[in-house]
């Protein structure tokens, strides 16, 4: 078969199961195709084709042994922001470029027992510090859709992998948006679940309070297939909720988008660089929604100002606390020939890190500094309780709120934002995360140059299935999902 890249995970699993192909047949075609494409995407930062190949024997024997699960011998690429036993894990920079962890991150080990087959380690923002995957220490990922812009961030290459047909799923992060907003600039689904539903335990900490792992795919179903593997109390991850955790497969049609009730935040929809053909799209796919049934309901988000400041002081001072692990004493980067101690943690640190990485952990230290501490951190986390009441009082009249992913579609590549232009592009992503709240993105379209567009469904606390239902049924009633990324489709 040539057209494996384009089956969905069921019809993966199915194929196994039917021995329409072996997995090793699957990883090799995978492989042969990122040999081919990659180049010109760059979403692979290392390519396993041992491992793979050795994962892929290992899922064909025991589907012969008759020991198979739903998921045995279908490849997988991880963010390389998850610690993978033997193979290089670098979060996208100079100071882990030498790094090799000792062991498996609790979503990777989950991935090998349900008996994924990792291809690689994919690209990412320098410490998922970013919006466009630029910031990454190897260069920046192309978005497939169009090579000359960036794919979003800070899991560009993860979105760039599956957008490309270079893998049939991924794992990504989201501190602020990081897969919601990729997903949307690459005209993906990505899944950023409840703080404490997916294990962080081996996931290279950006903002621990923020951070939280989720699948991104091309539909709501692959993402369910995915979420039944990652999600789950940890042990090993004492901020893991331990809670039962549903059958998102199973679920997907369990939600009826029939008298769901959809709030539209009226501040979401006057934020200035709100793009028309975004803005349209969205609004568009809102109708879609409501012709199934849906009832849109206009709501206040009064904090919304809020978000990009708050955000920006919590998540650099967690990021500055987090990052003092890299000394070039334990691990990581050690600069050469130190004369002394402070210049081995000055010159490590200053030659490990890239720019933005260093602008937050001034930014971070300063707002947690003696001086400062009351007036920018403890105020931040102050108003990040507000953020959180504002959107329960949201969900006592509706069921989900509606947003776009973010302002605008994939950004040139170089185009060389200012910082602030950059945090500003997250409005609609980061409170979420401050709020500890699920959220979803499907895409719903394109703009005039042909770039996705992506819709935001945020959920109440512990909701994943509704969401992945909701934007399941808008998939079946609608064919967004199933259009290919230009490099795809030349590559068919
Ligand atoms: N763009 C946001 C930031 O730079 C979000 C990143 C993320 O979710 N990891 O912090």
């Amino acid at each position: 078969m040539t057209d494996l890249h384009r089956l969905s995970i069921r019809e993966l699993s199915e194929g196994l199961a039917g021995s329409k192909f072996s997995s090793r047949e699957l990883t090799e075609h995978y492989l042969k195709r990122i040999a081919k494409i990659d180049a010109q995407v760059h979403s692979y930062v290392t390519v396993t084709p041992e491992q793979a190949l050795a994962q892929a024997d290992a899922a064909d024997a025991l589907r012969q042994a008759g020991n198979a699960n739903i998921l045995t011998g279908v490849p997988i690429v991880h963010k390389d922001i998850f610690c993978t036993q033997g193979i290089k894990t670098t979060a996208g920079s100079k100071m882990l470029d030498n790094f090799i962890s000792p062991y498996d991150a609790t979503v990777v080990a989950k991935g090998k027992v349900a008996g994924l087959v990792t291809l690689g380690k994919v690209n990412m923002d320098e410490f998922a510090m970013g919006s466009t995957s630029e910031s990454s220490y190897y260069g920046a990922t192309k978005n497939p859709w169009a090579l000359d812009h960036v794919p979003g961030g800070s899991s560009g290459g993860s979105a760039a992998a599956v957008a490309a047909d270079l893998a049939p799923f991924a794992t990504g992060t989201d501190t602020g948006g990081s897969i919601r907003q990729p997903a949307s600039f690459c005209g993906l689904t990505g899944l950023k679940p409840t703080y404490g539903r997916v294990s962080r335990f081996g996931m290279i900490a950006y903002a621990s309070s923020l951070d939280q792992g989720g699948p991104m795919a091309r539909s709501a179903e692959d993402c369910a297939y995915l979420m039944n593997v990652m999600a789950g109390h940890d042990a090993k991850d004492s901020t893991s909720m331990d809670q039962d955790v549903d059958d998102y497969v199973a679920n997907l049609n369990a939600t009826s988008v029939k008298g769901l009730r959809i709030g539209i935040p009226k501040q979401y929809f006057n934020v200035a660089g709100l793009d028309a053909d975004v803005k349209a799209r969205v609004e568009e796919s809102l109708k879609k929604l409501e012709d199934m049934g849906a009832t849109l309901v206009e709501i206040d988000l009064n904090m919304t100002d809020a978000y990009v400041p708050t955000y920006y002081l919590i998540a650099p001072a967690e990021a500055s606390s987090n990052l003092q692990r890299f000394d070039g004493v334990r691990y990581g980067y050690r600069c050469e020939n130190p004369v002394d101690l402070t210049d081995l943690y000055k010159r490590s640190r200053s030659e490990g890190f890239g720019p933005e990485v260093q602008r937050r952990i001034l930014i971070g230290t300063y707002a947690l500094s003696a001086g400062y501490y009351d007036a920018y951190y403890v105020k931040a986390q102050k108003v990040r309780r507000l953020i959180q009441q504002d959107f329960l009082k949201a969900f006592e009249s509706v069921d989900v709120i509606a947003a776009p992913s973010a302002p605008t579609t994939a950004y040139k590549i170089g185009a060389n934002l200012t910082p602030v232009e950059m945090y500003l592009g997250d409005i609609y992503t980061i409170a979420v995360n401050l709020a500890g709240l699920p959220a979803i993105n499907a895409p719903v379209g394109f703009d005039k140059d042909n770039l996705p567009v992506g819709l935001q469904l945020i959920g109440n606390y512990w909701s994943e299935s509704q969401l992945l239902s909701v934007v399941h049924q808008y998939q079946q009633a609608t064919d967004w999902h199933t259009k290919r990324a230009a490099v795809a489709e030349e590559n068919a």
